[in-house]
């Protein structure tokens, strides 16, 4: 039996805490009420047409639920990353395509939150608080995804203007932003944590060129596309930090944003176990519901194991931002985790619903369309086994020295 004195301190001395304060259980409930009467009635519809989901975005930002991170001295509701990650949570389970339509808001403002002036964040992060806007994050070219550092598009400085020249690939919400974070080499001989500069663009700027819609393989309500950069000038106020700084400012969003793409993943790994659990009594072989086989109730508790992990990862990397804590290393781990779940949970969900888990008519093949770029995008499961094993190498050096 414990010591009096040290039972009384067991009870206090709680370092660590799971549960979510009142605002979050609030804003949980509030996004867990939109998707359900909002997103989850009307995913199959825009992942059959390819529809971008504007209504639902508009009704989404009257409620608050995009732009959750743009502090309130510019209009937003300032929350910090682990309010964002439970609102990402609950908007995926739903649809990952319309979650990410809303989250790429979150990307390219991640910069201007970071390295943004008083007149640049007044201007770009305001004017998305007073209607319902999007912007994107153009770092991606057709020959350099994982390689930033071999991006083309070049920024040459003209008097008091810069003029962009470039391709840039893969942009979530292209051809409906209103303006644009674009990375461009502003040194070709450089190394790149000096040779790239971060620059506001606005999207009616003239040399804009915006491609198609990509018809991708899932998450098919988000807008994917190809855009082009031809003597497109931006006045030397749109710069983004210092000269050269471009690279650092790029990388450090994912600080913000890997969290929350983790924490999407974690929504549609719940999804998976909601739905093959609900299959699993329903559905009955050999004379009981396939949940009494312990086969299938494996699957299910892997699952359960994935998503309360990924989920605790997830929000111990969010936590440690908001604490103003380097959190590149736990990011990436929850970036991974989350991403590998959710696509083990999607081919397990049609595992477990058989023949009728490959149709359409069931809600598990889009699941397992859908995860599959959790694994890809905001850097793949690879870059973020680089990033980890570069912090395990350094942790090995600085414990042998
Ligand atoms: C739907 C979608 C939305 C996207 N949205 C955006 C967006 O909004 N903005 C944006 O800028 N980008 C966006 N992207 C781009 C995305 O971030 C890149 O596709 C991703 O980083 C991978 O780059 P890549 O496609 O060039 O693949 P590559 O870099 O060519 O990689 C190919 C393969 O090689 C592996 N690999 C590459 N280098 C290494 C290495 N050093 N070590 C080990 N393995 C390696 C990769 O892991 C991968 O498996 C999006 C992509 C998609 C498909």
């Amino acid at each position: 039996m414990l010591p009096t004195l040290l039972r009384t301190n067991a009870r206090r001395s709680f370092g660590i805490g799971f549960g979510l304060n009142e605002d979050q259980q609030a804003i949980q409930e509030l996004a867990r009420k939109f998707t359900a009467d909002e997103i989850t009635p009307n995913a199959r519809h825009h992942d059959i047409t390819g529809e971008y989901p504007t209504e639902i975005i508009r009704k989404a930002w009257e409620l608050g639920l995009v732009n959750t991170h743009i502090p309130q001295e510019y209009g937003g509701l300032g929350l910090g990353v682990l309010d964002s990650a439970i609102v990402t949570e609950e908007l995926a389970y739903g649809c990952t395509g319309i979650q990410t339509a809303i989250e790429a808001n979150g990307l390219a403002q991640a910069p201007v939150i970071l390295a943004g002036n008083e007149a640049q964040k007044k201007k770009y992060l305001g004017r998305m608080t007073e209607e319902p806007l999007m912007c994107a994050y153009c770092v991606t070219e057709p020959g350099a995804g994982s390689d930033v550092a071999g991006a083309k598009t070049r920024a040459e400085k003209k008097g008091d203007r810069w003029v962009i020249n470039g391709q840039k690939m893969w942009i979530t919400n292209g051809g409906k932003a209103n303006w644009y974070f674009v990375l461009a080499r502003t040194d070709a001989n450089a190394s790149a944590g000096k040779g790239f500069t971060g620059f506001i663009v606005d999207a009616n700027t003239p040399g804009i060129t915006v491609g198609r819609k990509e018809i991708n393989m899932g998450q098919r309500a988000s807008d994917t596309r190809g855009i082009t950069f031809e003597d497109v000038e931006v006045p030397d106020e749109n710069r983004l930090g210092s000269v050269g700084q471009g690279f650092k400012i790029a990388m450090g969003a994912f600080d913000i944003t890997r969290p929350l793409v983790a924490s999407g993943a974690v929504g549609l790994a719940r999804r998976c176990l909601d739905e093959a659990s609900r299959y699993a009594l329903e559905r009955r072989t050999m004379g009981q519901p396939i949940i009494n086989h312990q086969a299938v109730q494996f699957m299910l508790a892997d699952m359960a194991i994935g998503v309360e992990s990924a989920r605790m990862m997830v929000w111990r990397a969010a936590w440690m931002r908001d604490q103003n804590q380097r959190n590149t290393y736990y990011a990436s781990i929850a970036k991974a985790l989350a991403s590998e779940v959710a696509n083990k949970s999607a081919a397990d969900a049609v595992q477990i619903f058989g023949g009728n888990g490959f149709n359409t008519e069931y809600p598990v093949e889009k699941l397992m369309r859908d995860a599959k770029i959790f694994m890809i995008y905001e850097g793949t499961s690879q870059i973020q086994r680089l990033v980890i094993s570069r912090y395990i190498a350094e942790a090995a050096k600085a414990a042998s020295a």
